[in-house]
C-alpha cells in the first residue's frame, strides 16, 4: 500500500498530467551487478543422469561423451557464463506428439525386459535407457520453455541418447526418442511458434526428423551429410512431399568435404530457405562427427568451423526467429574432438547472448 504521502504525491502529479512510479518512488532499483549481465542468456542442459543409458563396453555412443563436452566447456571457462536448464521426464503425451504409441510401448517393453538392443533397430540399450532418454528430451522441452518466454536467449542441451535417427515408429542408429523433433512438436503447441526451422550438421542424414516432417510445410529440415553413408538416406532429390513439398533441403557431400562445402551450404541453400520460411525457432541438431578426425565419418570441419556455422545460425535466428536458437547434441565420437568442437559452438551462443 503506498504511504499517504506518496499517495498524496500521486494525486498531485495526476492532476498535473504527470506520470509518477510510486514503486519507483518508495524502493530504489536495485543495483544492478556488472557481473552478472541481464537475462536472456544461454542456457546449458547436461544431467548426469543422461550417462546412464549405457551402450556397452567399446560402443562410441558412450557416457564418457558428456564428460568430453562437460571438460572442454569448464576448459573454455563457459560454465560460469551459462544458465543451467533442468532436465526433467517428458510425458507420455508430449512423445506421442512425435512418436507412436505402438512404438513406444514395444521401446520401454524391450528396455525392461533388459534386452541389450531395441528390437527396431541399431540403438543398443541398458535398464536405464528409457529414463535417460526421457529426461533428454525432457530437458530439451524446458529449453524451449525457457528460450520461448525470453528467459534464455539461446540454448544448447548435451544430452544422450541422440535423436536424429529415431522416427516416429522406428529407434535406431543409436537413438531412443527424436529429441528436435519433439522440441519442434512442443514449440508449436505449448508456444504457439508455429514454423520451426531444423538444421542438422551431423555427419549422418537425419533420417528421422526428415521422415516425421516431410509431409510438413510447418517445419524446415536441412541436412548436410556425408553421402554414401549411413544410413543411406537424404539425397538431395527427396525435397518433402504434398503440402510439405520443398521442406525438406539435403545437401549430401561426398568423403572428404569440409569448410568450403557445409559452409556453403548453409550460406548458399539454407539462409535464403529461411528468409523465405521465416520460422519463429531455429533448432539444430548438433552432431559434432562431421569434424575431422571422428572415428564414425569423414568430413573435415574444424572447430573454428563449427564457430563460423554456428555464427551463421545465430544471424539467422537474429534476423528471422528474435535470436531464439537451440542447440541439441547429436554425434560425436571422437572423444579429444567433441569437446573442443563443442566449446567452439557454445561460445558463440555466449557471445551471442550477452550482446558482446
Ligand atoms: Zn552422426
Amino acid at each position: 500500500m503506498p504511504t499517504r504521502r506518496a499517495f498524496l504525491k500521486l494525486a498531485a502529479a495526476a492532476a498535473a498530467g504527470a506520470c509518477l512510479d510510486l514503486a519507483a518512488e518508495e524502493k530504489p532499483e536495485p543495483k544492478k551487478d556488472p557481473a552478472m549481465p541481464d537475462a536472456p542468456k544461454t542456457g546449458l542442459l547436461f544431467d548426469k543422469r543422461c550417462k546412464q543409458h549405457e551402450t556397452g563396453e567399446d560402443h562410441p555412443e558412450c557416457p564418457e561423451r558428456l564428460d568430453a563436452v562437460h571438460a572442454a566447456l569448464k576448459k573454455a571457462g563457459l560454465l560460469e557464463k551459462l544458465a543451467p536448464v533442468e532436465a526433467r521426464e517428458a510425458t507420455d503425451a508430449e512423445l506421442e506428439a512425435v512418436h507412436a504409441q505402438a512404438y513406444l510401448a514395444t521401446a520401454k517393453k524391450d528396455i525392461a525386459a533388459g534386452r541389450r538392443q531395441l528390437n527396431t533397430g541399431d540403438t543398443q540399450v541398458s535398464g536405464t535407457s528409457w529414463t535417460a532418454a526421457c529426461l533428454a528430451a525432457g530437458g530439451l522441452l524446458n529449453a524451449v520453455d525457457a528460450v520461448a518466454q525470453g528467459t534464455l536467449r539461446n540454448a544448447f542441451c548435451a544430452v544422450r541418447p541422440p535423436g536424429h535417427h529415431a522416427s516416429a515408429a522406428r529407434g535406431m542408429g543409436f537413438c531412443i526418442l527424436n529429441n528436435v523433433a519433439l522440441a519442434a512438436r512442443y514449440a508449436q503447441r505449448k508456444h504457439k511458434l508455429a514454423k520451426v526451422a531444423i538444421a542438422d550438421w551431423d555427419v549422418h542424414h537425419g533420417n528421422g526428423t526428415q521422415d516425421i516432417f516431410y509431409e510438413d510445410e510447418t517445419v524446415l529440415f536441412f541436412s548436410t551429410h556425408q553421402s554414401p553413408w549411413y544410413p543411406g538416406t537424404g539425397a538431395a532429390n527427396e525435397t518433402g512431399a504434398g503440402k510439405g513439398l520443398g521442406a525438406t533441403i539435403n545437401c549430401p557431400f561426398a568423403a572428404g568435404a569440409g569448410r568450403k562445402e557445409i559452409l556453403g551450404a548453409f550460406a548458399d541453400k539454407f539462409a535464403p530457405a529461411v528468409a523465405k520460411f521465416k520460422p519463429d525457432l531455429l533448432l539444430l541438431s548438433a552432431g559434432f562427427d562431421s569434424r575431422a578426425g571422428d572415428p564414425l565419418g569423414k568430413f573435415t570441419l574444424a572447430d573454428e568451423d563449427f564457430a563460423a556455422l554456428t555464427k551463421l545460425l545465430l544471424s539467422l535466428a537474429q534476423d528471422h526467429a528474435a535470436g531464439r536458437l537451440i542447440s541439441v547434441l547429436e554425434g560425436g565420437y571422437n572423444l579429444n574432438g567433441l569437446g573442443p568442437a563443442a566449446a567452439a559452438h557454445v561460445t558463440e551462443l555466449v557471445t551471442a547472448s550477452s550482446g558482446a
